[in-house]
């Protein structure tokens, strides 16, 4: 039996806990069947990193953005350096963007401020979107549907982890879904039921790595190579095999982000 081919289509390979063995880490994805990732920038200097890391590794892409956190930290020409970085053709994405008010780093009018900046960025050179929500759902939800009267939405809900109730909306409005290591951590029936009915052109899968190891590997420093561990438990819940969970969730990652294939 082939190793089903997966795509990781967030995670952090900027992070310095990446530092010293990211060659490693990613020919241990290879090996694990992940054909591409896709690393997110979540500043300027860490999307300048992503986008090194594309220019270097084949099976590496990049996205780049200032997340919701950090915006109070950005200086002037930082987001024109973003603008910018995004056009390069090793970037797929534009992100992550969104809202978090669990963490409360920054205003929140500020943190809106920047995700219409990239919600129009992502429109404007047709690009893809990546949204970062952490209990922000109505919020989120009210900000994207206004972008979306001016045209489609095409973006991805990342490490999806709120209600269905949300997740139903975020798929009127086009939007796809990705789940993370969340979806296996043994309380969460709730997330693993949701996962389980996103109609099957729309599902994603992600590590999110360093953070939000799965299930048998949680608190420990996350992997690209995990993402099949992650898949495994949603395709048992959709009651398919790995291998026809892997062939939905590449096609999806390739026909949103356009990676190759
Ligand atoms: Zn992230």
């Amino acid at each position: 039996m082939s190793t089903p081919l997966l795509i990781d289509t967030h995670c952090h390979l900027d992070e310095s806990s990446f530092e010293h063995d990211v060659a490693t880490v990613i020919e241990s994805a290879t090996t694990a069947g992940v054909v591409s990732m896709l690393t997110i920038g979540t500043t300027r200097e860490s999307s300048e990193r992503a986008v090194a890391l594309a220019e270097q590794y084949e099976s590496v892409f990049a996205a780049v953005g200032i997340q919701p956190n950090y915006v109070a930290e950005a200086k002037a020409g930082d987001w024109e350096r973003i603008v910018e970085l995004a056009a390069h053709p090793r970037v797929l994405a534009v992100g992550e963007t969104g809202l978090d008010k669990y963490w409360d780093h920054a205003p929140l009018e500020l943190q809106a401020d920047y995700f219409d900046r990239h919600l129009e960025l992502s429109q404007a050179i047709g690009k893809p979107f990546i949204v970062h929500n952490r209990e922000a759902d109505a919020e989120v939800v009210e900000q994207l549907r206004r972008h979306g009267k001016q045209g489609s939405l095409r973006g991805v809900m990342h490490s999806f982890c709120a209600d269905q109730k949300t997740a139903d909306t975020c798929l009127e409005l086009d939007m796809y879904m990705s789940f993370a290591g969340m979806a296996t951590f043994k309380r969460n029936d709730e997330l693993r039921n949701i996962a389980g009915k996103i109609p099957a052109d729309r599902i994603l899968v992600e590590t999110d790595s360093p953070y939000l190891s799965p299930h048998p590997m949680r608190g420990k420093r996350n992997e690209p190579a995990r993402v099949a561990l992650t898949a495994q438990v949603i395709a048992d819940v959709r009651e398919i095999s790995i291998e026809e969970f892997s062939k939905q969730t590449t096609a999806n990652a390739r026909r949103l982000f356009g990676f190759p294939g």
